[in-house]
């Protein structure tokens, strides 16, 4: 996380009387999800998660409402993802901070409870890290949708612009 210019709008950075007043005056709250892999050799580590912070912060300095901390871990080791691993990176280290599916969808549902608790009625979260575990995500916030009253809508950047651009995801 990196200190906000202009308008403040990280949750981590916000003061209280701060944070009641954008959230009264737009009760969404925006969670930027990635992780570190390898994306070739002139992209950082971090690009899925820098992909989602921006869209996050833009969206809130344009529209309103909080962003709150980003979440830097996902899932990768597993299915689809695995044989990406294999074919694409083989047995190098691939550097990467992959979590077990169990393990993230897990989080997830109690980052999405803590966004409840704090009071915000619409949750915006934003995948820089895509391929069909975005999928999963939704699957657990229609679970969680069913038994608390708030909104939650969960896209990969590349559904952002769908029939607009191909993505730049590595290998996709
Ligand atoms: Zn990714």
């Amino acid at each position: 996380m990196k200190p906000s210019t202009g308008t403040k709008v990280l949750w981590a950075e916000l003061l209280p009387h701060e944070f009641k007043q954008r959230q009264e005056a737009c009760p969404v709250v925006y969670l930027p999800l990635g992780l570190c892999e390898p994306h070739g050799q002139v992209s950082a580590f971090g690009l899925d998660t820098i992909k989602a912070e921006w869209l996050c912060e833009e969206a809130a300095r344009r529209e309103g409402g909080i962003v709150a901390p980003s979440m830097g871990y996902h899932i990768h080791e597993a299915g689809y993802h695995a044989r990406w691993l294999e074919e694409e990176v083989g047995e190098e280290n691939p550097h990467m901070t992959g979590i077990p599916p169990a393990v993230m969808l897990h989080l997830f549902l109690y980052q999405l409870r803590a966004f409840a608790n704090a009071g915000f009625s619409t949750i915006v979260v934003v995948s820089g890290h895509s391929g069909g575990n975005q999928l999963d995500l939704r699957l657990a916030a229609e679970q969680f949708m069913k038994r608390v009253p708030v909104q939650v809508w969960v896209r990969s950047d590349p559904e952002l612009v769908e029939g607009l651009y191909e993505g730049d995801h590595a290998g996709s």
